[in-house]
């Protein structure tokens, strides 16, 4: 999507790591104006999938999530990342490796929230090596939920992640993908 890979080029700034800080637009300021039209190309790219759900992990899909419901009518659930060691009540639960920090986390939904028949879209800010999107289809599958996709705002199409989901049978939609970046020469889409 142009708008949001011309925004990138604008703002996006390459760090260590392979790591892509787009922070003063995407997930921690963030554009309402950018998120209405990426809400709008989820909403087109998914409207005839009878989505009744919207499935992210927090913090930084919330905002995204929120906004693209507006279009589907549908409630936004966030997979909470787990407090204590302890999990409580009734929940599905998974583990999670995070890209960014480095370390695992568990993550929870509540039974009451997520269930057979649902049919879920994914949503989520980045798309690295898959362990966040594994962790949310981990998920619905507990819960005896279609997922119908996973809308991502920006793959990272040069690591791993969009192949193994993709190669799930699960129809991924990123309206970024990255072929390949760094300090010296920036960022290149696919
Ligand atoms: P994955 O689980 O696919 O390896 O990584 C996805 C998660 O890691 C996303 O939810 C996102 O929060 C974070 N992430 C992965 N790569 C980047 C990146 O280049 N920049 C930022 N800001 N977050 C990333």
């Amino acid at each position: 999507m142009q708008l949001l890979e011309d925004r990138i080029q604008k703002d996006g700034i390459v760090m260590e790591g392979n790591v892509l800080k787009v922070d003063s637009f995407l997930n921690h300021q963030m554009d309402i104006t950018l998120f209405n039209e990426l809400g709008k190309e989820f909403h087109r790219r998914f409207a005839d999938c009878g989505v009744n759900k919207l499935l992210t992990i927090e913090a930084s899909g919330i905002g995204i999530s929120c906004i693209t419901a507006q279009y589907f009518r549908a409630p936004v659930v966030f997979a909470k990342k787990m407090k204590t060691k302890n999990i409580v009540g009734d929940v599905y639960h998974s583990r999670v490796a995070s890209y960014t920090h480095g370390k695992d986390y568990e993550i929870f939904v509540s039974k009451r929230f997520l269930g057979a028949g649902d049919r879920v879209l994914i949503l989520d800010d980045f798309l690295a090596n898959g362990e966040a999107l594994q962790g949310l289809i981990s998920l619905c599958r507990q819960a005896g939920a279609e997922v119908v996709g996973a809308g991502i705002c920006i793959e990272k199409a040069f690591q791993p992640g969009g192949d193994i989901i993709r190669s799930q049978g699960i129809r991924v939609e990123s309206l970024a993908r990255i072929k390949s970046m760094s300090a010296e020469s920036g960022v290149e889409f696919c």
